[in-house]
Parts: structure tokens; C-alpha cells; sequence
């Protein structure tokens, strides 16, 4: 009692369980200890910020990588486990751990040179940390700072998905003989996280959206984007699937991971929009549509995602739009 959105969402970070899944994700992972361990060059002597540190992984990757001093702010409990990490790795002399929300925190320092961060969530905007990156890098980031990483970009591809469509939405219609199809048009409007085999694409992933994070501002989070998805193939299409990728390109090899439907899994998977009806769609023939995504009013963590769509095939017409909440 008393808990509010924020209270739960800060309390499931203070398992472990969560950084388990996280620090097993190896493509998200290593990408970062590749990222921070292969460019000595631009950590050596140098305070780097961790935004929302968890575990310390990420601080004690710049400290390996040679930098003078890491703050690391985390407002979950974890960081009573980071305090005792960074002391078992005798890190104590370059890493300081704040446990606080990076917006209350009080830094020993005025500027930073180097802000990391793991901020990404399902359908890349999911639990609007990026916005806590954005406010650090406002009031911390030195001139010409470098911001690990960089670039995220989401992308939207349209797949046939028959078999589990069925199994998750369909099946509301009639569960042992119950009609509880009141509950299939709840189930319509969630994003489902899951992973997309690369064989159900009918249509070509297309970038939608770019976010330079050392320029964005926390207002175009908040968008509306136009989006052409032209099928390869004859087939039948269920849903749109988006997904993300995020880049390093300050490394002297620049790097970076996907969480698509063709790269190897990650636990974000991928999200999962179904429409509202099957549509026919023969090679050549294109869905035009817009994709918008603002957070929730009341929750600012959930998001309001609607996707419009118009589509004129030689089989099968269809305008819609379609609203989802992400929570
Ligand atoms: N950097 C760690 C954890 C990433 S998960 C790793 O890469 O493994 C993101 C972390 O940010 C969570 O532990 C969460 O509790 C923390 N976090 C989210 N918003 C925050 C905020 N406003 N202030 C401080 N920490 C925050």
C-alpha cells in the first residue's frame, strides 16, 4: 500500500533475477564489453556516469578499460549487491556507487566525460528510461561528451503468423465451449513480446525510426512516422512486428547488436502487433500506414502505440486503426 507505478517498476529491479536475465543475454552483453574494452583510447583517465547501474557490469567494464573515476547511480535495491561486487573486484578506488534516481542524484562531480547506459526496453521505448539518459546527459555530459551507445533505430516488418494468432487470440472465442471473446479484444490491444521466426517476414523490415541519443530531445520521443512494408512474397499477413537496433559507433570499430527477427535472440524478442483481421497480399503489392507511439498520460511508463494502416491489393482491402498499450 502506498506503492506507486514507479515503486513497482524501481522494486523489479531489486532481484537478481532480472540482472541474471540481462547479464545472460550475451549479444546485449558482450556488445557492451566489446564496446567499452576494445576502445582503451577513449576511456583512459577519464569519469564516465553509468545510468542505472543494476549489477556494475557496465562501471566495471570503463574501469577495466582504464577510466580514473565511475559514478554509478541505481535507485533499486540491487545496488546494495553493486557495492559488494565492485569491493570483491577491488574496484573500490575508482568506482563510487549513488543510490539514488539519477534525476535526485547528487554527483561528486560537476561534468562527465563518458555516460553509459543499458536504457532500452521492449519495442525499444518500453519504461521510458531513455528520458533519465536525455535528463544526465543534459545536465552532466561535458561539451563534445561521448554517450555509449549512441544511435538506436526501430524498424516495423509486417510476417504471417496463422498458427499463433490462433493460439492467442483466437482461442478467447471458445474456451471449452466458452465464449470469452471479450477477452480477445483485450488481447488485441497488448503487444505481445515474442520471438518471430525469420521465415514468417512477408515483408521487408523498413527503419521507421532513428534516435541520435546525444542529440534527441525528450519531446520526440512522442512520434508519429509514415511507413511503406512491401511484400515479397505471395502470402497472408497478421501482424506487424517492430524491433530495434542500437549502435557504438564512437569505437574505433564502430558496433552494435539487433534484436530482429534474423539476428540471434535477445530478451527483449521482438513485439508483436496483431491486426484486427487476416489480410491477402500478393509480391509487389504494398500496406502504406503510420506507425505513433507516445507514453501513457496517467503512467508514463506504458506506452500508447496506434498503428494506421490502408491497404488496396488485388485480393483484399483494408483501412484501419489500430490502438495498443504496452504495459
Ligand atoms: N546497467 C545494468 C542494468 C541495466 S537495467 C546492466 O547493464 O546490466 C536498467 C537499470 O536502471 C535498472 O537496474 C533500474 O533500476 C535502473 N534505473 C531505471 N531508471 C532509473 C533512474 N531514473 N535512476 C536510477 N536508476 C534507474
Amino acid at each position: 500500500y502506498g506503492l506507486t507505478s514507479a515503486d513497482y517498476y524501481f522494486n523489479s529491479y531489486a532481484h537478481f533475477g532480472i540482472h541474471e536475465e540481462m547479464l545472460k543475454d550475451e549479444v546485449r552483453t558482450r556488445t557492451y564489453m566489446k564496446a567499452i574494452l576494445q576502445n582503451k583510447h577513449l576511456f583512459q583517465g577519464k569519469v564516465v556516469l553509468d545510468v542505472g547501474c543494476g549489477t556494475g557490469v557496465l562501471s566495471m567494464f570503463a574501469a577495466k578499460a582504464g577510466a580514473r573515476l565511475v559514478i554509478g547511480v541505481e535507485c533499486s535495491e540491487i545496488i546494495e549487491q553493486a557495492k559488494l561486487i565492485v569491493k570483491a573486484n577491488n574496484f573500490e578506488d575508482r568506482i563510487v556507487m549513488i543510490k539514488d534516481k539519477m534525476e535526485d542524484a547528487k554527483l561528486p562531480v560537476e561534468k562527465v566525460d563518458i555516460i553509459i547506459s543499458e536504457w532500452m526496453g521492449y519495442f525499444l521505448l518500453y519504461e521510458s528510461m531513455l528520458e533519465t539518459v536525455l535528463f544526465a546527459r543534459d545536465k552532466y555530459l561535458k561539451k563534445g561528451g561521448l554517450i555509449f551507445p549512441d544511435k538506436a533505430v526501430l524498424y516495423l516488418s509486417a510476417i504471417e503468423d496463422a498458427e499463433y494468432r490462433a493460439e492467442k487470440i483466437d482461442f478467447w472465442d471458445n474456451v471449452y465451449g466458452f465464449d470469452m471473446s471479450c477477452i480477445k479484444r483485450l488481447a488485441l490491444t497488448e503487444p505481445l513480446i515474442d520471438n518471430v521466426g525469420a521465415q514468417q517476414i512477408v515483408c521487408p523490415t523498413v527503419p521507421v525510426l532513428s534516435i541520435d541519443v546525444t542529440s534527441v530531445k525528450k519531446e520526440e520521443l512522442s512520434f508519429a512516422v509514415p511507413f511503406v512494408l512491401k511484400a515479397e512474397r505471395n502470402d497472408f499477413i497478421h501482424a506487424f512486428v517492430a524491433h530495434f537496433d542500437v549502435f557504438f559507433n564512437h569505437c574505433h570499430k564502430p558496433l552494435g547488436f539487433s534484436t530482429g527477427p534474423q539476428a540471434r535472440t535477445t530478451h527483449w524478442k521482438q513485439a508483436v502487433f496483431y491486426l484486427d483481421r487476416e489480410l491477402v497480399i500478393c509480391t509487389g503489392e504494398t500496406i502504406y500506414g503510420t506507425l505513433a507511439s507516445r507514453p501513457n498520460r496517467k503512467n508514463p511508463r506504458d506506452l500508447d502505440i496506434a498503428i494506421s494502416y490502408h491497404f488496396s491489393g488485388s485480393q483484399c482491402e483494408a483501412a484501419k486503426i489500430l490502438r495498443y498499450r504496452l504495459h
